[in-house]
């Protein structure tokens, strides 16, 4: 962490490239706006730091109101911890005698969480709180869309919370149903009802646990495309949302209530790239590939200027055509948005925060790699 590509004090121009911009005016808009919008419906937020990778926001979204944080992996748990976070959700499975001692032990550290989809994980669970000796809570995930992780029916929640129950060092607190696949679909209708089909499956989930008297307590999930449905469902209490503090292309093109693509979250998250070469008149090539920003959900958009378009990239490079009669020039800086946040800001050390073009603060991305 000793490299760094900007100063306290510099222009935004003199910035090292390839670099994240942080342009905290709209970050902090950002995150007291969801935090009053959950405030406002009496739901808690717990945003998820596996898009910001930083233990210094995650304590900024605390001091603003947030719970706690969600978390995916055990190592960025301890990244969270180790930067002084007190309250963690691993909102994922953790398989494995390894990554299990160290939950276990991250528990007698903060207040600590975990999803479960299956018995002989529990079993695996109760093992490994039994030898540190910790107190673990733990919610059941249901799946309700993704098809990925979580469990299918009620009945297996049902058994699998009655399995946590049994444990002294395990409890049971609750339920997490995150759909993940509804929260890019562009038409507002259609993604309001995917949280609505979603939230029939988990009333009823909550009703056979609790009809068997095992009390949920917490039913989490939500992302920055569906949160405001799971709380109109007046059955989610807790909501996970992790993209809203810097958006990007591809939140950029979902739909709002009128079919606009327009969001209540500005875009605060900007790759900073220098033109270092104009081998034609109509090209330039910029100094930012992909190393630089992820590419799974499409390429950056020139943010300074829509008219000129990302047509190649490579590892360190791309390729950009230019509008005829283009005066970028050599050494010339310009800002990209990223079409993903979360996988892009993974690649980077340092956010280089800036207000009015001048740069103001470098906070540290210190869960950066910390995926396992
Ligand atoms: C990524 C993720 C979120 C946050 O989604 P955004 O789209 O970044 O707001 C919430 N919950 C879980 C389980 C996630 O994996």
């Amino acid at each position: 962490m000793g490299r760094q590509p900007a100063d306290i004090g510099m222009h935004i121009s003199e910035v090292d490239t390839p670099a994240l911009i942080l342009d905290l005016d709209r970050f902090e808009a950002n995150l007291a706006h969801l935090q009053d919008l959950t405030r406002a419906s009496g739901v808690r937020l717990r945003p998820h730091a596996k898009t910001h990778k930083s233990s210094r926001i995650a304590r900024l979204q605390m001091e603003a109101g947030a719970v706690g944080v969600c978390c995916q992996k055990v190592s960025e748990a301890e990244a969270m911890v180790d930067g002084g976070v007190t309250d963690v959700f691993v909102s994922n499975e953790v398989v494995g005698p390894r990554k299990l001692r160290r939950l276990a032990a991250l528990a007698g550290r903060c207040r600590l969480a975990v999803a479960v989809d299956a018995l002989d994980n529990v079993v695996e669970l109760a093992a490994a709180v039994a030898e540190a000796g910790t107190q673990l809570d733990v919610l059941v995930e249901r799946d309700v869309g993704s098809a990925r992780c979580g469990v299918r029916d009620s009945a297996a929640a049902l058994a699998l919370a009655q399995a946590i129950a049994a444990h002294d060092q395990l409890h049971f607190r609750g339920l997490h149903a995150y759909y993940g696949g509804a929260q890019h679909i562009h038409d507002y209708r259609e993604r309001r009802a995917a949280i609505m089909g979603a939230a029939e499956q988990v009333r009823e989930t909550v009703e056979v646990l609790e009809h068997a008297g095992l009390p949920v307590e917490i039913v989490t999930g939500a992302g920055t495309g569906s949160f405001p449905f799971e709380i109109e469902t007046g059955l989610y209490n807790e909501i996970q949302a992790g993209s809203y503090l810097f958006m990007d292309r591809s939140y950029a093109a979902i739909e709002d209530r009128e079919g606009r693509k327009t969001s209540e979250f500005a875009q605060s998250l900007f790759i900073l790239a220098t033109v270092m070469s104009r081998p034609e008149p109509d090209l330039a090539v910029v100094d930012a590939g992909l190393k630089a920003f992820s590419t799974d959900s499409g390429l950056p958009l020139v943010s300074d200027d829509e008219a000129m378009v990302l047509k190649r990239i490579s590892d360190e490079h791309a390729t950009i055509s230019l509008p005829s009669g283009s005066s970028l020039a050599l050494g010339q800086k310009i800002r990209l948005t990223p079409g993903h946040c979360d996988p892009t800001i993974n690649m980077h050390e340092w956010y280089v925060c800036i207000r009015n073009d001048v740069v103001v603060d470098l906070w540290a991305i210190d869960a950066r790699g910390a995926f396992f």
